[in-house]
C-alpha cells in the first residue's frame, strides 16, 4: 500500500490514542473529519460526505464544517454525549514547510467553556468520584466559573448522600475510579432523568500519591493540609484525578480552579433526591422545566452570575442561623429601601458574565469581545458601590467592599482593544482589534500597508494618464496578487513596462509590472507582519491579565450575591412576603396565613386561601390532615415545606408572620414516582421511601407524608400507615405532616402523644360539595371521592352504581363494627 500523507498519518495516530473521541481536524478555514469520524458526523450532523485525496492516490471519506460555525456542531455532538478532540496544525516559525500537528483540546460535556454552548443561567458541573470501601470522595467543579467543591461522604448512608448531591448539582459529566464505575448503574438509577456522561478515568490518577502530588503542584502548596483536606483521603484522590483529567483534556493546567470550597454536611439542609423532585425546587415534575418551580417564582435576578447563585441558594438552604439571619437582614434592608433596590437592579441588568470571562482568561481562550465586556462591567462597579453605600447590613457591606473597578485592568483593556468591535469571528482572525496607538511597531506596519494602498490608487491614476486607457484598473486576487487590468479592445495601447501577462479573461488582459510587484511584496509582508505582531501582542495581554482572575472572581461572587438578595427583596415586595423569625434549637414552626408560593402565582389574584400552621417538638409534632379529594391537602403539605425552606434560604416567606425553627433535613413521601422505569412497583417505591425516612429522620427533621399506604389493599395500607405514624410520633419525634384518606388514623390523637387532627373544610350546600381549602382542627369523615369523580366527567350511570356500592359497604362495615 502506498504511503499516506503526513496529515493522514497523524490523524490515524490521534485516533488510535483517542478512540473514544471524534477528531475535528483544523485545515485552514475548516474543521474536517476523516474516516469513521466523517461517517459518524455526516450521520449525526447531517453533513455531506465526500472523498478526499490523502496522498499518493489514496482517498478517504471526509466531511467538513466552517471554522466560524464549529461551535454549533460541537454543541450538537456534545449534547449527544460524544467527546470531541480538536486538532490543529501549526507552521513552525522560521522553518518553512515544517508543520506541527497536535490536539489542542478535548471537549467533553463537563469541560465546555464556550459561552455559545453553555447555558448562561446554570452551572455546568463535572464531578469526580473516588469510591472506596469505607468512604466516598466527591469533587464537583464548574470549570467555566472555577467554582470547585469537595465533600467527603462517610458512614453507611454515604451512597445515599452521594445520590442526593448528584441530584442537586446534576453534573453533565462524571469521572470515577473503576470501583465506582462498577456501581454506575446503581448510581444512575437513582438519578432517573439525569443521565450524565460517565467516564471511568485511569485508576492511577486516583492513587493517593499521584493525586496529592498533582494537587500540591496545582495549588503550589507543600502539603494537602494547606487546603484543609488532609484527613479526607478519598477527596484528595478525587481532586487529584480531576486535575489530571482536566489537564489531559484541556492540554493546560486547570487555571480557573484556584481554590476549593469544603462542603460541610451540617451547613445545609439535607434534601434527598425524591424530596427535591417532589418539592419542585428548581424544576417542575411534569416537564422538568423551570416554569412552575420555586426557583421560577424567586428568580428575578438580572445577571447570569446572579441566576446561577440564586439557583444554588434554592438548592442549598442553610442550617446555620447566623448565616441565614445575615441574608434575611440584607434582604430586609433592600426591601425597605425601594429606591436603592431598583437602582441596584437597574445597574445589574447592564453587567456581563465576568465569572465565565475570568475562566476563559484562565484557559487562554478569552476574546477581545470578552475583554470589552469585562471593561464595561468593571467600569460600572464604582456606580454600584455608590448605590449600595447607604446600606449597612453585614453581607451587603462585605459585598460592596468587593465590587471595585480594577482600574489598571480596565485601563489596559481600554488602551489595547478597539471599542465597538463588530462581533464576527473573522474579525479576530484577520486582526485589526488592537487599538491604533497601542504599539508603535504595529502602527508602523499598519501605516506601511495604508501607504501602499495609497500608492496603488496613485499608480492606477498615473497609468491611466500615461497609456490613455480610461478603463485601466489596478486589482487584486488571492491567486495572482496585484495586477493591472486592461480591456482587450485597448490592448494595442499597452506599454512595454507591462512586461508580464498574468491572466486572460473573456474581456480583459491582466498584467504585472516590476513596480507593482515590488509594492505587492511590501504590502503583503507588512500585512503579514502586522497580523503576527498583533497576535503576539494579544498573547502578551492575555498573559498579563491572568493575574487579575482572582479579583475578577471576587467581584463576580459579590455581584451574584447582591443580585440574589435583590431578587429576594424584589419578590418579597411584589408578592407580599414577610421576614421569618428564625429560631435555634428544636422549637416550633408557627406560620400565620401561609400561602403556597407557586400555586398562588398560578391562581387568579386573591383566590388562594391562606392557612396557619403549628408544628412543634411537643404537643403538635404530628399533624394528621384528613379531607376530601381536591381539598388542598397536598398543597398545604408542600406549602409548609416551601415556606420553611425559603426561610432557610434567607428569603422572605408568603405569610403574614412566620416563626421557623431550624431543621436539619426534609423528607417527602408524595405521589407516585417515575422509578417504575427502573423496575420497581409503585408500592415498592413508596415503601422504600418510607423506610429511608424512618431510618434517617431526626427530631429536627420536617416530614411530609402524603397518603402513605394507598398503593396496596385498604387494610394492609391502613395498618402500615398506622404503624409508621406511631413510630414517627413516638420514636423519631420529627415534625410531621401526614395527609390521609384513612379516617381511622384520626383516633391516634387520643392514644398517641403529640398527634393533632386537622381537616379541610367543605361546604355541602347544594348538590355538590364546595372545597374551601381551609385547614381547621378536627377530623373529616368523608372523602367526597365520588363527587370529585363526577366533576371529572365519569358517566352518570357509573357514578350512581358507585354510590350504591358505597352505601352497601358502609352498612357492612357498620355491622362488622357492631
Ligand atoms: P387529593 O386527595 O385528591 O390528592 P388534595 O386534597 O391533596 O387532593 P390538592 O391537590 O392539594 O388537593 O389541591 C387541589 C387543587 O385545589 C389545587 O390544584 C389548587 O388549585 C386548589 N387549592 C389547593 N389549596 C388551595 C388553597 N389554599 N387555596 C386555593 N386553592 C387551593
Amino acid at each position: 500500500m502506498e504511503e499516506l500523507s503526513p496529515m493522514m498519518k497523524h490523524y490515524k495516530i490521534v485516533k488510535e490514542q483517542n478512540p473514544d473521541c471524534i477528531i475535528f481536524y483544523r485545515l485552514g478555514d475548516f474543521y474536517e473529519m476523516f474516516f469513521e469520524d466523517a461517517e459518524l458526523c455526516s450521520r449525526e450532523l447531517d453533513l455531506t460526505l465526500t472523498k478526499k485525496s490523502c496522498g499518493n492516490g489514496n482517498f478517504a471519506p471526509m466531511c467538513g464544517i466552517p471554522y466560524h460555525a464549529y461551535e454549533v456542531y460541537l454543541k450538537r455532538l456534545i449534547d449527544k454525549g460524544y467527546r470531541v478532540a480538536i486538532c490543529e496544525q501549526f507552521m513552525q516559525p522560521g522553518k518553512k514547510g515544517i508543520v506541527d500537528r497536535e490536539i489542542i483540546r478535548i471537549v467533553t460535556p463537563g469541560t465546555i467553556i464556550e459561552d455559545t454552548i453553555l447555558e448562561s443561567t446554570q452551572n455546568n458541573y463535572i464531578a469526580s468520584i473516588c469510591m472506596q470501601k469505607d468512604a466516598i470522595g466527591l469533587v464537583y467543579s464548574d470549570i467555566s466559573t472555577g467554582e470547585t467543591n469537595v465533600q467527603q461522604l462517610t458512614g453507611n448512608t454515604a451512597f445515599d448522600k452521594l445520590d442526593d448531591v448528584l441530584a442537586k448539582i446534576t453534573p453533565k459529566e462524571i469521572i470515577s475510579n473503576s470501583f465506582a464505575a462498577e456501581r454506575q448503574t446503581e448510581l444512575l438509577c437513582v438519578m432517573s432523568g439525569i443521565v450524565p456522561s460517565f467516564y471511568p478515568f485511569q485508576d492511577t490518577a486516583f492513587e493517593a500519591m499521584h493525586a496529592s502530588s498533582k494537587i500540591k503542584k496545582h495549588f503550589e502548596v507543600n502539603s494537602v493540609a494547606a487546603l484543609g483536606i488532609e484527613a479526607d483521603k478519598q477527596v484528595v484522590c478525587a481532586l487529584g484525578a480531576l486535575l489530571s483529567y482536566l489537564e489531559n483534556t484541556q492540554k493546560t493546567k486547570a487555571q480557573s480552579i484556584s481554590k476549593i470550597e469544603i462542603v460541610q454536611e451540617k451547613e445545609t439542609v439535607q434534601i434527598d433526591y425524591n424530596s427535591r423532585k417532589n418539592l419542585e425546587l428548581v424544576e417542575n415534575m411534569t416537564t422538568k422545566s423551570k416554569k412552575g418551580s420555586l426557583l421560577w417564582v424567586l428568580d428575578k435576578t438580572k445577571t447570569s452570575i446572579g441566576a446561577r447563585t440564586i439557583k444554588t441558594f434554592v438548592q442549598e438552604p442553610l442550617c446555620n442561623i447566623k448565616k441565614i439571619n445575615d441574608r434575611l437582614n440584607a434582604v430586609e434592608e433592600l426591601y425597605s429601601n425601594s429606591v436603592v433596590l431598583s437602582e441596584v437592579q437597574d445597574t445589574l441588568s447592564h453587567l456581563s458574565d465576568i465569572e465565565r470571562i475570568a475562566s476563559r482568561i484562565s484557559y487562554n481562550t478569552v476574546s477581545p469581545f470578552d475583554l470589552l465586556a469585562l471593561k464595561e462591567t468593571l467600569r460600572q462597579m464604582p456606580q454600584l458601590r455608590t448605590i449600595l453605600s447607604p446600606l449597612k447590613t453585614e453581607l451587603i457591606v462585605r459585598a460592596r467592599e468587593s465590587v471595585c473597578d480594577i482600574t489598571t485592568l480596565s485601563n489596559l483593556i481600554d488602551r489595547a482593544i478597539k471599542p465597538n468591535l463588530d462581533r464576527v469571528h473573522d474579525n479576530i482572525k484577520n486582526g485589526g482589534f488592537l487599538n491604533n496607538g497601542y504599539s508603535e511597531e504595529l502602527d508602523n506596519l499598519r501605516n506601511a500597508k495604508q501607504i501602499g494602498q495609497k500608492w496603488l490608487i496613485d499608480y492606477e491614476a498615473q497609468q491611466k494618464e500615461a497609456t490613455g486607457i480610461k478603463n485601466l484598473k489596478v486589482g487584486y486576487n488571492r491567486v495572482f496578487g496585484y495586477y493591472i487590468e486592461v480591456p482587450r479592445s485597448q490592448i494595442d495601447k499597452v506599454p512595454y513596462e507591462f512586461n508580464e501577462r498574468k491572466q486572460t479573461t473573456a474581456n480583459y488582459e491582466r498584467f504585472v509590472t516590476d513596480a507593482l510587484r515590488e509594492m505587492e511584496t511590501k504590502i503583503l509582508s507588512s500585512e503579514e507582519q502586522a497580523l503576527k505582531l498583533e497576535f503576539r501582542l494579544y498573547d502578551e495581554i492575555k498573559t498579563n491579565i491572568l493575574a487579575y482572575v482572582s479579583p475578577i472572581i471576587s467581584i463576580s461572587n459579590a455581584i451574584g450575591l447582591i443580585d440574589t438578595l435583590a431578587s429576594f427583596a424584589y419578590i418579597a415586595q411584589k408578592n407580599g412576603y414577610t421576614k421569618p423569625l428564625m429560631v435555634d434549637g428544636n422549637r416550633a414552626i408557627k406560620i400565620k396565613n401561609g400561602r403556597h408560593p407557586v400555586i398562588e402565582q398560578i391562581l387568579p389574584t386573591g383566590d388562594f386561601v391562606p392557612n396557619d400552621t403549628l408544628l412543634d417538638s411537643e404537643e403538635n409534632r404530628t399533624i394528621i390532615i384528613t379531607g376530601p379529594n381536591m381539598g388542598g391537602k397536598s398543597t398545604y403539605l408542600r406549602q409548609v415545606a416551601a415556606i420553611t425552606l425559603m426561610a432557610h434560604m434567607g428569603s422572605f416567606v408568603p405569610a403574614t408572620s412566620a416563626e421557623i425553627s431550624l431543621i436539619d433535613k426534609v423528607f417527602t413521601r408524595i405521589g407516585a414516582s417515575d422509578d417504575l422505569l427502573f423496575g420497581q412497583s409503585t408500592f415498592m417505591v413508596e415503601m422504600t421511601e418510607v423506610a429511608n425516612i424512618l431510618n434517617n429522620a431526626t427530631e429536627n427533621s420536617l416530614l411530609l407524608m402524603d397518603e402513605v399506604g394507598r398503593g396496596t389493599s385498604t387494610y394492609d395500607g391502613l395498618s402500615i400507615a398506622w404503624a409508621v405514624m406511631e413510630d414517627l410520633s413516638k420514636r423519631v419525634r420529627a415534625k410531621t405532616l401526614f395527609a390521609t384518606h384513612y379516617h381511622e388514623l384520626t383516633t391516634l390523637e387520643e392514644t398517641t402523644g403529640g398527634v393533632k387532627n386537622y381537616r379541610v373544610m367543605v361546604s355541602e350546600r347544594g348538590d355538590k360539595p364546595e372545597f374551601l381549602h381551609k385547614i381547621v382542627r378536627g377530623s373529616a369523615n368523608k372523602s367526597f371521592g365520588i363527587d370529585v369523580a363526577k366533576m371529572a366527567g365519569i358517566p352518570k350511570h357509573v357514578i350512581e352504581r358507585a354510590k350504591e356500592v358505597l352505601q352497601k359497604e358502609e352498612v357492612r362495615a357498620q355491622l362488622l363494627e357492631d
